[in-house]
């Protein structure tokens, strides 16, 4: 039997993905958003994946606010936004950073 692993869609290009390879975000009890590295705090989440293009977008386009049904705070969208800052560069040009 193949157990089967669970899978979550990036609210920014719904692309589907296994749990793992998607970055959470928790709605908390006392109503702020906030990235949850792992994946098990409590509160409604939405997953995102690991392109910064699709943070950017699920909080220029409040999709973020649909997703955990909530107004998330400037402060916490500034916070989000410096997350999705430190993901690493899309590996677009890999070869030829591997060949320098
Ligand atoms: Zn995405």
């Amino acid at each position: 039997m193949v157990r089967r692993r669970p899978q979550r869609t990036c609210i920014g290009c719904r692309q589907i993905d296994t749990k793992r390879a998607l970055v959470r975000v928790v709605r908390t009890g006392d109503g702020r958003a906030m990235v949850d590295p792992t994946g098990k705090l409590a509160g409604r989440g939405a997953y995102l994946c690991t392109s910064r293009a699709c943070w950017q977008r699920a909080l220029d386009q409040k999709l973020l606010n649909r997703a955990l049904r909530m107004t998330v705070s400037e402060e916490d969208a500034a916070l989000l936004r410096a997350y999705a800052e430190s993901l690493p560069e899309p590996v677009v040009g890999a070869e030829e950073a591997a060949g320098k």
